[in-house]
Parts: C-alpha cells; structure tokens; sequence
C-alpha cells in the first residue's frame, strides 16, 4: 500500500532534474526503486515528487580517467554490473565485493551505486567500500558540478536538491577486500569491513555496527606496518572505543567490535594474498 500522493517526472537531462529537485519541496530521486519504493510502501518515507533519472545519458557504466588514476563508476551502475565488471574487479575489488554481497540477484540488477550511497538511515554496503577505497562522490546540484569525499557523504546524506552523478574511486590494483556478515532475513549487514592496502598503511571502514559508515582511523594507525594476524587485529580493535559500535537486534558493543576485528583481519589478510 503506498500511503501519500506523489507526482513523476522523468526529466530529459540533469539540469531539468536538477530544476525539479530544486523547485519542488518534497521532490526525491528515483533510481532502481530498491530501497525508496518498499520505504514508500511501508510509510517509512515520503515524497511530493519522484524525479526518474533512470534514463538519463551518460550515468551508468564503469571507465577509466584519461590520466588512469581513477575509475568514474555511473551513479545508474546496477550493482550488479559493478560486481562483475572486469576493470572494478581488478582495480577496486573492495567494490565489487560490496556490491555482489548486496542483497539478492533482483536488487542487485535493478539497484544503483548511486542509489546505494544515497539511501540515507540504513546500513548500506557500498558506502564503506568507497571511504576504504579513498573515493569521491560527484553531484550535480543548482552550483553546477561538486565533489565530496565519500566519508563526508555518509556523515551528511545526499543533498536534497543534488543528483549523486558518480562515484571517483583511485585504481589501486588488487590490494583491497570487502567481507560481510550478513542478517539471514533481509541480507543487509550486521557488520562489514572493507580494506585497502596502501603504501601509507591499511585504511579499514566499517558499515552495519557503527552509526553509520565509519573509518576506523584507530584501528588503522595501531596496524601500521602490520602484521595483520587475526591476534593483532583483534588487539587492534579492542584498543577502540566500545561507543563506536551501536548494539542492534541481539546483538552487544563487545560483539560487534570483536565482529568487526574478524571481518577487517579476514578482509585484511584476503587483500595481502592477492597482493603476493
Ligand atoms: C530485499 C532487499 C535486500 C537488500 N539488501 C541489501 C544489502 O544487503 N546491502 C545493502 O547495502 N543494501 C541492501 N538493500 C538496499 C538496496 O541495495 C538499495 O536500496 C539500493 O542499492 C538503492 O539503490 P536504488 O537505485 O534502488 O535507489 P532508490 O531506491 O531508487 O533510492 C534510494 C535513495 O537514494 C536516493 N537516490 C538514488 N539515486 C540517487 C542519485 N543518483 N542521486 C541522489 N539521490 C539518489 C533516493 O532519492 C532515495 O532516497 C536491499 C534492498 C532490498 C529490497
């Protein structure tokens, strides 16, 4: 039962979605439908107008910049398409593994990258790949072009008069990983870690037990240098503060930390094998 009234408009390019969003309170992007679609079913969210983008040119689809440094991932990528693609598998595998580990084979094809990013109050896979992976969000917004570091994304949510354009992730190659424990019922995490090694050390993000997408700057700092035994990570981790994990359905701070040390030790020695 969807239970308020909305308008639709599918605007022919990004500045007519842009004028709509701007121009009318209430206006919400539309994109796969995945999470903003059962949100509005459940009455859980509300829209005085939905702004498909869905067709918009040039939003969907995986390249490299000119300079090679970046790969530009479409904000209208299925996740789908993002876990299979053969350039984000081999230079972004923490995303790829984020977005196969998404929810089931249907929300996989029909939900966005940028649909994932922007879906704000749930505990969302693909945001902590893109802060492990020191990627950038592109918007468009009334100011014209803009980019925010996806950790600033996840501590303030989509803006309401902006389209989310791209993900800007750094092409590192095989060291990084993404590894979940998943809630059997509805497939989001209950906790998932993702990783990258770089030349300056680990950089460790965490979505599912803490308020929202986090990196774990602590964490990563104690384990610089490594080595990244289970033993150490745990250490690691129980050196951090038990507030940064929120207790959810059953489950304790102490639990989740120690969850997070599992997962982030796994991710970590995972990214070091593929790096040998
Ligand atoms: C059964 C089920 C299981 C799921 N399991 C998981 C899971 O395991 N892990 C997980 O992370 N997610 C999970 N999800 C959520 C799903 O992956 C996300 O809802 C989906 O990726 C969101 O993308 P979308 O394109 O469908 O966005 P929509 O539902 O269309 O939009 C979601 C929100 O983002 C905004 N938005 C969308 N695109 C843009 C854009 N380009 N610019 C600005 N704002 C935008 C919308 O206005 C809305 O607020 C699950 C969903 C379902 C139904």
């Amino acid at each position: 039962m969807i239970l308020t009234d909305f308008d639709y408009a599918r605007p022919a390019g990004l500045d007519e979605a842009v004028a709509l969003l701007t121009g009318t309170p209430g206006a919400r992007v539309l994109a796969g439908g995945q999470s903003l679609l059962p949100d509005l079913r459940a009455g859980s969210d509300s829209a005085r107008l939905l702004v498909d983008i869905r067709r918009l040119a040039g939003l969907r689809g995986t390249t490299r910049t000119a300079d090679g440094r970046l790969l530009r991932v479409g904000a209208l990528t299925t996740l789908a398409d993002l876990a299979s693609d053969p350039l984000v598998l081999a230079e972004a595998p923490e995303l790829a593994a984020a977005a196969r580990a998404n929810g089931d084979p249907q929300v996989r094809n029909l939900g966005t990258a940028g649909g994932n990013l922007a879906a704000a109050g749930r505990p969302t896979d693909l945001p902590a790949a893109a802060i492990a992976a020191g990627a950038v969000v592109e918007l468009a917004g009334p100011g014209g072009r803009s980019t925010l570091p996806a950790e600033e994304f996840a501590a303030r949510g989509a803006p309401a008069d902006a389209v989310v354009t791209a993900l800007l992730v750094p092409a590192a190659g095989p060291a990084a990983a993404f590894e979940k424990s998943a809630d059997r019922a509805t497939r989001y995490p209950v906790c998932a870690a993702a990783v990258r090694i770089t030349p300056d050390g680990p950089r460790i993000a965490v979505t599912g037990a803490t308020p929202r997408p986090l990196r774990l700057r602590g964490v990563e700092d104690r384990l610089r240098g490594g080595p990244y035994d289970t033993e150490a990570v745990l250490a690691a981790f129980r050196a951090e503060p038990r507030e940064l994990f929120v207790p959810g359905r059953g489950t304790s701070a102490e639990y989740l930390g120690h969850l997070a040390g599992v997962l982030t030790a796994r991710a970590l020695q995972r990214a070091e094998r593929a790096l040998a």
